[in-house]
């Protein structure tokens, strides 16, 4: 196979080149293939991995960027375990494509994007929040020749990906390539700026598409929570990240949760130093809702996990935290909404985990739109605002905020449309 050599710094080794075409070839090119229906975006699997195999690197990834403008995120974060790779046909002849690695693979190849410019250039859409969903609906509103404009409240634009993922995860040179797509297409992001009422952008906008996360880690609501050494877990992976923690030489660091963020968090706690990683999760294995790879992962990294575990009080020697004070759980026959077993807490079973740091990691939630309902399409009560990402879905992963960015394009594009006649 010959690969058309791109003009980047990231050169693929002749064992690559093999890798690549060998597992191409693999592809049985399935009629209605159910890769491409289990991935969110919607990214045309065979058609990209055809281009793939026949050496056309630059078009499969024209191809897999049109689908999915968090291309290059994606690539390197998306969970394998849950989306394409496991429909994969071939798993039942011998084992399943490695769709996500060729899907990367095929984005080094990207060739720089033009900016798309529109007859009318008023921008007519106002987009909050430069996150995953906020950056796909603005990239499809543009290439169906609506202008937008996204507003962020932080410093910097790419939301999770840029702001919270471990590097060790997803480094900047990734988050570089989806931000320049958007950037070179011609799409303007204000930083720095907080939309406190997204109605009043309807001054200036036809429609406010409203992607702004969720930003508020939850909290225990346990006695000494507010003790110094108790942190939320998006305010450590963030400080993290920037590489404003340098070290946790030493420390014991405990982190209450049982999902995918606590994992990252936990991972990035041990990958800082921390002499000691527990994680305390108070249902069983089997309740755990996070992806095998990040548990092995965490694993590897030396995370012990304390399962059946509650926490019962953050303990200080009157200043710093010193341990979490804890109870063990047993499951319940009864299951909750989410079709777990209900823990509850086992008598005379209480016991001090030491800790110097404890990190919140039970979930995510926002205060954003409180008194605006949540229509099934995205609309809103208020006419002209759309929602979407995380903050409509609840915690989801960043392929899934991309595709709620494309739907709520869609709708907008819609609404647009009819108030512009
Ligand atoms: S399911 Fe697997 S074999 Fe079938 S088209 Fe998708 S990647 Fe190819």
């Amino acid at each position: 196979m010959t690969l058309n050599m791109p003009e980047i710094a990231i050169q693929p080794t002749r064992q690559a080149e093999t890798w690549v075409a060998s597992e191409a070839a693999r592809c049985l090119s399935c009629y209605d293939p159910p890769c491409q229906r289990a991935c969110p975006a919607s990214i045309p699997i065979p058609e990209f991995i055809r281009s793939v195999r026949t050496g056309n690197l630059r078009y499969a990834a024209d191809l897999i960027r049109e689908a999915n403008p968090l291309a290059a995120v994606c690539g390197t974060v998306c969970p394998e375990e849950i989306f394409c790779q496991t429909k994969c046909t071939r798993a039942q002849i011998d084992s399943p494509l490695k769709i996500r690695e060729l899907h990367s693979l095929a984005t080094l190849f990207e060739r720089h994007s033009a900016n798309i410019e529109h007859e009318e250039e008023r921008q007519r859409v106002a987009v909050i929040g430069a996150g995953p969903a906020g950056l796909s609906c603005a990239v499809k509103l543009k290439t169906a020749g609506v202008n937008s404009v996204i507003f962020e409240s932080r410093e910097i634009a790419g939301g999770v990906p840029r702001n919270s993922i471990p590097k060790f995860r997803l480094p900047d040179s990734a988050v570089d390539v989806d931000l320049n797509y958007v950037a070179n297409i011609g799409i303007d992001i204000i930083t720095d700026t907080v939309i406190k009422n997204p109605a009043d952008l309807l001054y200036e906008f036809d429609a406010v598409y409203v992607a702004t996360g969720l930003p508020r880690c939850r909290k225990l609501g346990i006695p000494g929570e507010d003790t110094s050494g108790v942190v939320p877990s998006l305010f450590f992976l963030d400080e993290a990240r920037a590489g404003r923690i340098a070290s946790l030489d030493g420390r014991k660091v405990v982190v209450i949760g049982g999902g995918n963020v606590s994992l990252d968090v936990a991972s990035a706690a041990a990958h800082l130093g921390a002499a000691e990683v527990r994680l305390l999760y108070r249902r069983g294995p089997l309740e755990m809702k996070v992806w095998r790879s990040e548990l092995d992962a965490a694993s590897a990294r030396g995370v012990a996990i304390d399962y059946l575990t509650a926490p019962k009080a953050l303990v200080s020697d009157g200043d710093c935290l010193t341990g979490v004070k804890c109870v063990k759980t047993e499951l319940c026959d009864e299951t909750d909404s989410s079709g777990r077993r209900i823990p509850r807490e086992v008598p005379d079973s209480e016991f001090v985990v030491a800790a110097d740091i404890a990190i919140v990691a039970i979930g995510m939630t926002s205060g954003y739109l409180r008194d605006v309902t949540i229509n099934p399409d995205l609309s809103t009560s208020i006419p002209g605002i759309f929602v979407g990402g995380d903050l409509a879905r609840g915690e989801g992963t960043i392929v899934e905020a991309v595709a709620d960015g494309k739907k709520a394009a869609h709708k907008i594009l819609e609404y647009v449309a009819q108030v512009g006649k």
